[in-house]
């Protein structure tokens, strides 16, 4: 029995693994995306009864939910040097000189790399497991990072084929536009601000405590250079075949050139060419091939002397600001936006370029009618960088930040610590009430297929819904005199609302739109309360208990239902039959081992994620904690625990115990 489990999960991991390596470093899945998640699940299902087969090269573990305090500082083994930089072909030409002259009579070819605007990371790898992923830091010292790292797709877990049996392979994380895009519209629908850049963006995700977020920030990885005692070849150009049979994703744009003048042809052809990537890159890395002769130039304090940098300069062009729109979000959160006489740049005629906030605006000294130059990131949308005060109008006036919502009129509001202005009308301001019907009809949420956002738009202006709730009411005769809504659209529509009331509960908590609760949080407060009337009355002392729950996301969620609005809607939604509460079903305990008694983990855990230990936790009948106290009865401690550790042997009635031992107890 139990080493037929065994095989199955094997099987699984071999195979996702195999699927993954299609998907990501070939770019030819043999599966869809439905198939491989459905695999994935099941994997997950097996490895969550049967903790005893845990490995952690697991496909699965890609989930993330791991939660790390801080980053411990790892030592490189080797150091991480920057690039030297160059601008202009004579500066290429300098260098090519000194390599020219570094090697005598040589033969000298180069490899011609894009230089990714990500983060740089060195990942180690045992017997073909990643075993570390360290941080550049310093170029000395590091963070370690490696349970975030582990979240990344185009990360190898499990390397295959003739892998030498310890190496570094350093490279770069990076956010893809489309990615960056998609991290943008998601926190604008939880009501906080973009993000500015998606190099910065990469950075700060990699350190995120909860490996789950980083997760759904979908960040991407190329790799880019071997390091090592004994590496399998004789030049860089052969280490990045090698690699990427071994699984690595390397990059798809590395040119072998036999000379500099292929070089130059390469700077020259990315110039341009670089606009039509999907991600960003500052520049292109020159590197001398051979790995003997590398040795031979060696390094500077500082860099290599056998590669060097090409930076291009960032795009600007210059163009009249016309005027400054704002929009307004589903969370009532405002967005400035310039508009601009179309300029042509990077290859795009450009008309509108993206203000952020208030601050943006005050920090460029904008006025009206001045002369702004604006440069393409990686935003679809660009943004202004400056003002060519040089020809600015006399006597201009500074762009004065919109006191009234352009949408319903009302004064707009600031709150303190926030950098966005918002509009409070939420009951009557229109993209604000279609907003939230859109959000709450869409498919992480109540997935209310054919109710799309022109129907809903159409029902809000006819007056037949005001709130959610009203959904609920409509009747098809009500829906049959739209625009374009034949007897079969209107019966889809009702089936689909009625069929939306089993929805569970986490769902329509996420469906429910309060600001800065999404998807994850609503998660999160559905296991820790098991009804609406349960976080109603919750304080905010009580809600900030709740992990990845701070004291912004606490209050939203008491002014959420201190509103006599919301709780009336709230009612009304109970009346209709959807679920305000967590069904028990949905919770089916394995044994009641653990019943009655408290759990918290704290350290860092190698056995299993957080969530998952806390799931088993509950699956036996305990409960999950989240602080030591009197009422704790078991800490479970993993690596580096600190002060829970501290302060449960203080308490003194607190079992402290190692993750095998919680293992054993539930076996
Ligand atoms: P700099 O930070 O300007 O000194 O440039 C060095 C950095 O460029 C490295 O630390 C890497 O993070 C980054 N980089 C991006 N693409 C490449 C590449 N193909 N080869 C080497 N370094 C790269
Ligand atoms: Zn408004």
């Amino acid at each position: 029995m139990s080493e037929n489990i065994r095989r199955q999960i094997e099987d699984l991991r071999t195979e996702l693994h195999q699927h993954n390596y299609n998907y990501y470093t070939l770019d030819r899945p043999t599966i869809s995306d439905f198939e491989f998640d459905e695999k994935l699940r099941r994997l997950a299902e097996l490895e969550a009864t049967h903790p005893e087969f845990y490995d952690a090269t697991s496909p699965t573990l890609r989930v993330g939910g791991g939660v790390t305090k801080n980053f411990p500082t790892v030592e490189h083994e080797y150091r991480m040097f920057s690039l030297d930089n160059s601008y202009n072909f004579d500066d290429i030409d300098d260098w090519y000189n000194r390599v020219v002259r570094g090697l005598g009579t040589e033969e000298v070819e180069f490899v011609a790399e894009l230089k990714f605007d990500g983060t740089s990371i060195s990942l180690k790898y045992t017997d073909g497991k990643l075993t570390e992923a360290v941080t550049r830091g310093d170029g000395f010292r590091g963070d370690e990072i490696t349970a975030n790292v582990r979240t990344i797709s185009s990360v190898p877990l499990k390397l295959h084929g003739d892998y030498p049996a310890e190496f570094f392979i350093r490279g770069e994380i990076y956010l893809t536009h489309i990615a960056f895009e998609k991290i943008n519209a998601a926190r604008a629908e939880e009501g906080y601000e973009a993000f500015m850049n998606p190099r910065n963006t990469a950075s700060g995700s990699l350190k995120l405590q909860d490996s789950a977020e980083v997760r759904r920030r979908g960040l991407s990885a190329v790799l880019y250079q071997l390091i090592g005692k004994e590496l399998p070849a004789e030049s860089h150009w052969e280490l990045l075949q090698k690699a990427r049979n071994w699984g690595f994703h390397t990059s798809d744009f590395a040119k072998l050139c036999k000379n500099i003048d292929e070089v130059r042809a390469f700077i020259e052809h990315w110039e341009t060419s670089r606009h039509d990537l999907d991600f960003d890159i500052d520049g292109i890395v020159i590197k001398v091939n051979n790995l003997r002769q590398q040795q031979l130039l060696g390094y500077t304090s500082k860099s290599p002397r056998w590669a060097m940098a090409y930076k291009y300069k960032a795009e600007t062009a210059e163009t009249d600001l016309l005027s400054v729109s704002y929009q307004v979000g589903r969370t009532g959160t405002v967005t400035p936006v310039a508009n601009l006489a179309p300029v042509l740049l990077a290859g795009t005629v450009v008309k509108r370029a993206s203000l952020h906030n208030a601050d943006i605006i005050l920090k460029l000294d904008l006025h009206e009618g001045d002369r702004v130059y604006v440069e393409k990131g990686g935003e679809i949308i660009p943004k202004i960088t400056g003002v060519n005060t040089a020809v600015r109008n006399p006597d201009p006036k500074p762009v004065a930040y919109a006191t009234h919502c352009p949408e319903c009129g009302t004064e707009l509001i600031r709150n303190e610590g926030e950098a966005a202005h918002f509009c409070p009308n939420e009951w009557h301001c229109p993209p604000q009430v279609v907003g939230k019907m859109i959000h709450f009809v869409s498919r992480k949420a109540m997935n209310i297929a054919n109710l799309g956002s022109e129907t809903i738009e159409q029902l809000y202006r006819a007056g037949l819904v005001k709130t959610v709730a009203d959904f609920y009411h409509l009747t098809k005769e009500q829906l049959l005199p739209l625009e374009r809504m034949a007897e079969r659209s209107a019966l889809n529509i009702i089936n689909g609302i009625d069929k939306s009331r089993e929805v569970p509960f986490e769902r329509v908590l996420y469906a429910l739109g309060i600001r800065h609760v999404g998807e994850t949080v609503a998660k999160k407060l559905a296991k820790n309360f098991s009804s609406i009337d349960e976080l109603k009355n919750a304080s905010v002392d009580e809600l900030i208990q709740v992990e990845d729950v701070g004291l912004r996301i606490a209050e939203s969620v008491r002014d959420f239902f201190a509103n006599e609005g919301n709780a009336a809607m709230v009612e009304d939604l109970r009346k209709q039959g959807v679920q305000l509460q967590r069904s028990e079903q949905s919770q089916e305990p394995m044994s009641d081992t653990l019943g009655g008694k408290t759990f918290l983990f704290t350290g860092k855990l190698s056995l299993f994620t957080r969530d998952e230990a806390e799931a088993l936790v509950e699956q036996h009948g305990g409960r999950n904690i989240s602080a030591v106290s009197k009422n704790l009865n078991y800490l479970v401690a993993g690596e580096k625990a600190g002060s829970k550790l501290k302060k449960a042997k203080e308490i003194g009635t607190v079992q402290i115990l190692d993750e095998q031992q919680f293992l054993d107890m539930i076996q």
